[in-house]
């Protein structure tokens, strides 16, 4: 039997679905890999949250009183899930007395889209003159 006769050599690849460790993004508030985290999809990154109570809403807190959780506010933070790009997370949240206007929905926009938001948000501020 000739070495050109015999059936070709099954190659295995070598697939790796395990890493020692899992590298924390420079903005995220653990930074310590998240190692107490059982499963790799709760293995996110989450920067510092910024919240804007929405003071025009129902059951905004009395102005100057700290916002407290379950207040109407909006939120963003910067999020990555295990092997995902970065994203920006945009929460929304509103409790109602009408069930069917209660709000509690993340958005995910690219620093692209938040950028443009953020200048809009400028502009129209702007355009209004500004806090008053
Ligand atoms: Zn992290």
């Amino acid at each position: 039997m000739s070495v050109n006769s015999l059936p070709a050599p099954v190659v295995t690849p070598e697939v790796s679905t395990s890493s020692t460790s899992y590298v924390c993004a420079s903005w995220c508030t653990d930074r310590d890999g998240h190692p107490d985290y059982v499963l790799r999809d709760d293995q996110a990154c989450w920067g510092p949250e910024y919240i804007t109570v929405l003071g025009l809403d129902e059951h905004a807190p009395a102005v100057g009183r700290p916002y407290e959780y379950g207040q109407p506010h909006l939120s963003v933070f910067a999020h990555r899930r295990w092997h995902q790009l970065p994203t920006i997370r945009l929460h929304a949240y509103r409790e109602s007395s009408t069930e069917h206007l209660c709000v509690d929905h993340d958005f995910h926009l690219t620093a692209d889209e938040a950028l443009h938001l953020a200048a809009a948000l400028i502009d129209v501020a702007t355009m209004l003159g500004g806090a008053r």
